[in-house]
Formats: structure tokens, C-alpha cells, sequence
């Protein structure tokens, strides 16, 4: 936290974030609002329930599932059986971006399917609809594969999407399988990432025996091509002799999941979506991982050189260095150029499982400092590193969610490493499935907010007025109301790519003009110029 007497301490600003909220509630909120500590990071409550009555950042379960991992494959038809609202909720608001190889390609990302499901189904209900849906849907596209997400009422209902998809696949000839990612099924979008992963390792995964082409495969999880970002990431690959078997799932296809199986090293992005995906390609398959991160141009340097040393090739590093160096000028450029303009500013971010930790780096890049964080849908392990993923109790909430038995298949499994070839590894220091969490690269006392309610994001503005507040489109015009620019990290707005060196530049230079933009001043809420209504909470 920035020394500044203008600004309440962290645990000042901790007490005036609860002094509003009843006790009982208060109570509850303390465990979430944290004075960072990043040599023993203090225990975060995460992943539990909102609050009802806080107005949450958080999405539903069916958006973690239908929007975040399935969302941006291309050729799998995704149908969504519920009423259109849902569909509509979910209808490329990731603006995630993809790249068909040529026009014979599928790609069914702009289209929004839904079986609408109505007052009739939801009384006699929906599994005929969602039949004759798939059927139509199979003759006006022809599809590899399709998926059908369950919404709210399916559940409240009963219709059974798992028997439909199996006869359908039947009639059909073609993978069909369901998700059952009712928005209710758990606490936040976190649990309907989980439910995707697991019916793709289910049904997807392990289906083809395409092994592309290259010395150096890898998949890459967890990262989702927000606004270009994977394409940065997969040009630097190559660039570096790299191969991308399989993406999970930023410009991905339905054969790249089905392919995963081939790669020799699986590098994860946002630990959080898709953390338990590396583990279960290391039971089945025996493929290690490592957790990378490709937001900022240190981290990308490092990610790089960390992919090299696995595959332990003088020729492979040799060419990573050089396309670092290249990439390092012009980001040295630009930096030099913006830092004298963003030296000293702050910021808060408060989005995602990973991203509020991954945007820091960013930030230090430009001299600015965090002034608090947090994340809207991650665990304990996000903020505190997976060393506590053994001291995290298991609630009925989590055990909502279907935990695979993942066994090394009698076939398919091939250690890529040896035993002696690991312990060589840990002898070096090399880190495989561990993740150090958000806290300890944070500041002490820096304030850590998990599930940050509109309440709190309100206070938290009045008090410090961060040059820049990141976070996603339910909180943009409330905070932009309040005179201080919030930049999107789920959507970028309009701008990106921000992964990998270009993106840093890209992301530098937007962070220069939206922190130094003399506009927030001018900026007058309605009821700043006009007198409010008063209220307050009977306690
Ligand atoms: S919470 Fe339920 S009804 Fe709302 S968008 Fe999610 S699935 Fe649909």
C-alpha cells in the first residue's frame, strides 16, 4: 500500500468497508477483506457463497461453462437449452476472437443457439424440444460435435440433457454430449469451468491420434484469446520453433481437444479455470505442467525461457533468447517512452481467477503501484498459492461439482519425463504443478478483496481515487460515474491483444492514455449536481 496520509490505512479502509453492513453480514465480508501479508499469506474465505443482497461481479455457473471454456471453440455447435435469455446473456460478450484456417472451416462462434424454451416445456417438459432442436441444428450445419449446456429451469425441472445427447449421437452419427452447468450449480462461474473440463477430458479428449508436426509440443490451458491475445501467443510459439497441439481453448477446435493427448509438456495460464485439466493429463497421459503467464513482457520472457529449459535443447533456447531480445527493444522503447507519464500512478483490480494477479505485472512494468486486488470466482490456492489446496474444506457447493477418477490409460500413458530426468529437474530448482498464488507478489498490507461486492468497489473509489480501476462491465459506469476510468479485463473494451510483448505495448500505451486523459475531472454524476435522495440500513 502507497504511504500517503491523505489515504486511510488498509485496515482504516477495512473497518469503513464493514461499518456499513449488518453484523452478522459484516462478519462474514471480514474474511473476505484481507491486509495482505506476502511472506505467510493470511487465509482468504473464497469460493463461497455471496451474500444474498450484495450486488456480486460474479457470472453463473452456465456462463463459466457455455461462455468462458466452450465459448471460444469454434466448431463445436454449442446449444443452449434454456429460455433465450440465457442465450442472449452469453452471446459473444468475451469478444473472443478465432482464426479458421480457410473458408471450408467451421466456425459457429457468431451464432447464438437456443432451444427457447417456454411456459409449455417448463410444464410438460423440454427433452422433445431439445431433440427436434438437435436434429435442426445437425441439418442446417453439419457439425463434428455438439454441445448442450443446461440453464436454470433444466435442473428445476429434471430434464435429463445427458440421455437426449447419447440418442442424439445415436440418430446422428456425430459426438454429442451435455453439460449439466445449471447457473445455480455452484457459487460462481468457477464451477462451471470445471463441469466443461470435464466432460471435454470425458468426451473429447483422447479421440484423435493427430500428432502435428514439431519437436517441441505443448498445449497451452487456460487461456481464452480475449481480443487477439492468443494469436500473440501462437506467433511468438512459432517464432520460437514452438509446436501448439492443443489450445484450452482460445482458438481451438474440436480435433485440438481431441488431440491433447499427443502433446509432451502442457504449460496453464489461468490456474484457476483449468488448474485440475494439467493434473488429469498427467494421471492419464503422463504429460507434466507448469503454470505460465504470457500478461506482461517480463513474465512472457520468463515463460518462454521456462518452456526451453523443459525441453532441455541448447537450439530451442538459442532461438528464445533471440526472439526475446528482438521482441525486448521495442518494449524497452515504449516503456521508456510512457513511464515518465504513468510513474507513480495506481490502480485496483478486482476481476477473475487470475487475471488481477497476471495485470500487476503490467502495472509494475509502469512504475504504478496496486493499491488493492482481487479476484470474483477463484479459491484459497488463487490468492495463497496450491500449497493450501489440502487444507481446503470440501462444502456441499464444491461437492456439487463431479470430481473425475482419472487413471494413466493402459494405452495412451507414456511418461515424458523419467523418474531420474524429475528428480535432475527438482535438484535445479525447476517448479512443476505448483502455483505461488496473488499475495505473495503483492505488498504488505495491500488490501486483498475476494468477491468484491458494488458496496465496497464504491468506498474503496471514494477513498484512494485509483488512476485506473479494472474490473468488468458491471462496474464500468458505476465507477466511471465517480470520475475515475475503469478499464475492462474480461471483454478489454475494445482494445487488446495484451498477452505477450506486443500486447504489453499495446496495453502500456492505452494505460498511459486512459490515466492521463483530463476528461475523469470534468466527470459529474447526475446526483452530484442534483440534490439525493437520503437512506440508511435499520440495523
Ligand atoms: S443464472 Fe440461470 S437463468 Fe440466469 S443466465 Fe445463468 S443459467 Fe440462465
Amino acid at each position: 500500500m502507497v504511504a500517503d496520509k491523505s489515504y486511510p490505512t488498509s485496515a482504516e479502509a477495512k473497518d469503513i468497508l464493514l461499518k456499513e453492513y449488518p453484523v452478522k453480514t459484516a462478519r462474514k465480508r471480514a474474511k473476505g477483506i484481507i491486509l495482505n501479508d506476502p511472506e505467510m499469506p493470511p487465509e482468504v474465505a473464497a469460493n463461497t457463497r455471496t451474500i444474498p443482497g450484495i450486488i456480486t461481479q460474479r457470472g453463473c455457473t452456465y456462463a463459466g461453462c457455455k461462455g468462458v471454456v466452450l465459448g471460444p471453440t469454434r466448431d463445436i455447435l454449442n446449444l443452449v437449452h434454456g429460455p433465450i435469455g440465457c442465450s442472449f446473456y452469453a452471446w459473444l460478450t468475451r469478444r473472443n476472437q478465432t482464426r479458421p484456417t480457410g473458408p471450408e472451416e467451421d466456425n459457429f462462434i457468431p451464432y447464438c443457439l437456443s432451444t427457447d424454451m417456454a411456459e409449455s416445456e417448463i410444464i410438460f417438459g423440454g427433452e422433445k424440444k431439445l431433440a427436434q432442436a438437435i436434429r435442426e441444428a445437425y441439418a442446417a450445419f453439419k457439425p463434428k460435435a455438439i454441445g448442450v449446456f443446461s440453464t436454470c429451469p433444466v435442473g428445476l425441472i429434471g430434464d435429463d440433457v445427458h440421455t437426449v445427447a447419447r440418442q442424439m449421437s445415436a440418430e446422428l452419427g456425430i459426438n454429442i454430449f451435455g453439460f449439466s452447468c445449471e447457473g445455480y450449480k455452484g457459487v460462481s462461474q468457477s464451477a462451471g469451468h470445471h463441469i466443461a473440463n470435464n466432460q471435454l477430458m470425458k468426451h473429447v479428449v483422447g479421440k484423435s491420434d493427430t500428432v502435428k508436426e514439431g519437436k517441441y509440443r505443448i498445449n497451452m490451458l487456460g487461456e481464452y484469446n480475449i481480443g487477439g491475445d492468443a494469436f500473440v501467443i501462437e506467433d511468438l510459439l512459432e517464432r520460437c520453433g514452438i509446436t501448439l497441439q492443443a489450445s484450452f481453448s482460445g482458438n481451438s477446435t474440436y480435433d485440438q481437444f481431441a488431440s491433447a493427448q499427443n502433446a509432451d509438456l502442457n504449460v496453464v495460464m489461468c490456474h484457476r479455470s483449468i488448474n485440475y485439466v494439467a493434473d488429469m493429463l498427467d494421471k492419464k497421459y503422463g504429460i507434466p505442467w507448469f503454470k505460465v503467464n504470457f500478461i506482461g513482457a517480463h513474465s512472457t520472457a520468463k515463460s518462454l525461457r521456462k518452456i526451453a529449459e523443459y525441453f532441455k535443447s541448447p537450439e530451442l533456447s538459442e532461438r528464445v533468447e533471440k526472439v526475446i531480445a528482438e521482441e525486448m527493444e521495442a518494449v524497452n522503447a515504449v516503456i521508456a517512452e510512457v513511464r515518465p507519464r504513468t510513474e507513480g500512478k495506481t490502480a485496483m483490480l478486482f476481476v477473475g481467477g487470475s487475471r488481477a494477479h497476471h495485470y500487476q505485472d503490467l502495472f509494475k512494468e509502469l512504475g504504478m503501484t496496486t493499491l488493492a486486488a482481487g479476484y470474483e470466482f477463484a479459491h484459497r490456492d488463487d490468492y495463497e498459492g496450491r500449497r493450501v489446496i489440502p487444507d481446503i474444506k470440501v462444502d456441499a457447493d464444491s461437492r456439487n461439482i463431479e470430481e473425475l477418477d482419472i487413471k494413466a490409460d493402459p494405452e495412451l500413458y507414456r511418461p515424458r519425463k523419467s523418474e531420474a530426468e524429475m528428480q535432475a529437474f527438482a535438484a535445479e530448482g525447476f517448479e512443476f504443478k505448483d502455483y505461488t498464488g496473488m499475495m505473495p507478489e503483492m505488498d504488505k498490507d495491500t488490501l486483498v478483496i475476494d468477491d468484491i461486492s458494488h458496496a465496497e468497489a464504491h468506498r474503496l473509489v471514494e477513498m484512494y481515487h485509483p488512476s485506473v480501476f479494472c474490473a468488468g462491465i458491471k462496474e464500468k459506469y458505476v465507477i466511471q460515474k465517480m470520475g475515475i476510468p475503469l478499464k475492462q479485463l474480461h471483454s478489454y473494451d475494445y482494445g487488446g491483444p495484451y498477452a505477450g510483448f506486443k500486447g504489453a505495448i499495446n496495453y502500456y500505451r492505452d494505460i498511459d492514455r486512459i490515466t492521463n486523459m483530463r476528461i475523469w475531472e470534468r466527470v459529474k454524476a447526475p446526483w452530484q449536481k442534483n440534490p439525493e435522495l437520503k437512506a440508511s440500513y435499520g440495523k
